[in-house]
Parts: C-alpha cells; structure tokens; sequence
C-alpha cells in the first residue's frame, strides 16, 4: 500500500510525551482518511523513552521505530526519519507537542495546492523564556542577513515537504546539517502557514543555550563564507588606518607633541589585533574542522534497531 504521509518525530527523553504524541498524531492523521506512518527516532534516549517507542510499534503497525546506538543530535535524528520514510508527504515535528499536530492538515492543504515545501511560521510562542525567545529572533535574523539562501524567519523544522525535496536532500550528505536551510537551498515552490507555537508539554527543553549555538554556527558556516571574509575586511581596515596615521602621528612628534609617547596606546594596539588575528584563526578553525569531519566520510549515524531496511 504506497503511504500519503509520513510524520517524524525526532525523540530525545520525551518519555511523558510520547502516548500524547501518538494519540494526538493518530486523530489528526486519521481524519484525512489517507495511509500514513509515524517514524519515530530515538535519539539514544535513557529515560525509558526507548521502550515506550518500542511498546507503542507492537500495539500500532503505522509506527516504524528507528532507535540509534547512541545521541545524535536533533538535526541528525531527523534526518534518519527522512531517510527510513515512505510517504509521499513528509512532515517533520518536535515530539514535545510544541508543534500542533492540528496544524499538519492546513501543511497538508497547500501541498495539494501544489506547493512542495509548506514551513509553519511561529507567529507566538507561548511558554519559552525571553532569552530563548531573543536569541532565536536575533538568530534568524543574522542567518538571513549573511547566508546566501533565503531562509525564512521565525521558521523551525516544523514542516511538509514533498518526496521530491526529500529525495534531494537524502543525496545531501553533509555531517553538519541545517535542514531548514538545506529545503530552503533545494527551491520548488515554497510556502509559509502561520501557526501558534505552544508551550512544551512535558519535561524541559533539550536545546541548552550550547546546542542552540552549535546549530547556529552549522548554520552559518554551511551556508555562508562571511565570517571567513570579516577577517580580509578587517585587515583592510587596520592596515588602511595604520597608513594614515604614519605621517600623522610624524608629523605630531616634529612638532613637539608626546600624544602618542605612551606604552599604553601601543599595548592597546598590540592586545586588539593580537586579540582579531586570534579570533580570525579561530573561524578558520571552525572551517577546518568541519572540512577535517567531512573528509573522514563517518556515517551520518549508527541505528541499532530499525525494522525494515530503508525506503
Ligand atoms: N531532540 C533530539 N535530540 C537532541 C535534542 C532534541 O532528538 O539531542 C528532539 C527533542 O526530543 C524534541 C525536538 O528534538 O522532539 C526539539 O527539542 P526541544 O523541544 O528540546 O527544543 P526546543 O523546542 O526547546 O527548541
Ligand atoms: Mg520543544
């Protein structure tokens, strides 16, 4: 029986969440009377979540559990479920029921409108702290500012994408993944439905301010070189002023002034662009690592228990 959608859920100790999941996924999905399946992927859970996902694909063969060896990572869970999926519309959503699965079913209107990739746009958030809600502002805003795709803003994984797009990014086998950029790169025809993003069900968030910024560097680093050019940019910028200081700072001293005599100033100097040529080694390194991670080729990740082979 070929399968219409595919929901996948990217698990990482959601234990108190997941018969909620199950159910609420299951109403919606069965209210369109089309065949669809729930992937679940244990993201090397130990709360008991792995069980529990074990337990609800013995009681419901529409859900196809893919536990990995290990954690991941959000990003890399998710791409599992889009590599083990069948349908022809695949939907991506967080497991905490942050994401209304009530909303899949306006996603799944436009599809058949036509459009291949429908992102559900955060108009509110509701029960996330300011500084989460800030931070992820400003970070949308930089990526779109300095990235060459156009990523849409206040825009997660929560989303339908065609069998089309999917097939392109399963070919897309870069280790430090920003999906939502990847989707955004591939183009088709595109389109946002806003949503209100409610407050996490159970348990508490498993993105700490460090993942939050691990995601935002894959990010820009994946698709952008800026950073990489900030250091020419400010190397122009310094040599240019220390140019025109020359006759400057001379001709200061022919005429009797010690404005510059001081060993701070040329401390100051010496600390500052110590401090850039310091910082600039460091975005090179950040490239040079995930160059040195790709070129090692390690898969993506390790399943321990997955079903059925993939598609
Ligand atoms: N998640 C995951 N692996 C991780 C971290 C998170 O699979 O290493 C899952 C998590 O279980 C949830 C989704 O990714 O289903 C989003 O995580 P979370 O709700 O904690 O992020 P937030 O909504 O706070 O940004
Ligand atoms: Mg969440």
């Amino acid at each position: 029986m070929k399968i219409t959608y595919s929901i996948i859920a990217p698990i990482y100790n959601e234990i108190d969440n997941l018969d909620e999941l199950h159910r609420r996924i299951g109403e919606v999905m069965d209210s369109t009377g089309e065949p669809w399946e729930l992937v679940l992927v244990d993201d090397g859970s130990s709360d008991g979540s792995t069980e529990k996902i074990r337990e609800l694909a013995k009681k419901d063969k529409k859900v196809r559990p893919v536990i990995f060896a290990r954690n991941f990572g959000h990003q890399i869970a998710v791409t599992a479920g889009l590599d083990y999926s069948r349908g022809e519309a695949i939907v991506i959503i967080d497991a905490d029921l942050q994401d209304p699965p009530e909303v899949i079913l306006e996603l799944a209107k436009k599809w058949k409108e036509g459009y291949e990739v429908v992102f559900a746009v955060r108009s509110e958030r509701e029960g996330e702290t300011w500084f989460k809600k800030t931070t992820a502002a400003l970070f949308y805003r930089i990526i779109f500012r300095i990235t060459d795709v156009k990523i849409p803003l206040d825009t997660g994984d929560f989303r339908l994408i065609d069998r089309k797009v999917v097939d392109v990014m399963n070919q897309m086998r870069e280790r430090h993944r920003f999906l939502r950029g990847m989707s955004a790169w591939i183009g088709f025809k595109q389109v946002g439905v806003e949503y209100k993003r409610a407050a996490r069900l159970h348990g508490v968030t498993k993105y700490p301010f460090r993942k939050m910024l691990a995601l935002a560097l894959n990010a820009i680093t994946s698709f952008s070189y800026f950073p990489l050019q900030v250091a020419t940019y400010f190397g122009f910028t310094a040599a240019g002023i220390s140019i025109i200081a020359i006759p400057v700072v001379a001709f200061l001293r022919m005429s009797g002034s010690q404005f510059f005599g001081g060993q701070a100033t040329t401390l100051i100097a010496v600390l500052f662009l110590g401090g850039v040529q310091l910082i600039s080694l460091g975005i090179l390194g950040e490239y040079l690592g995930r160059i040195y991670d790709e070129v090692k080729g390690r898969p993506l990740y390790i399943v321990s228990e997955a079903p059925m082979e993939k598609r």
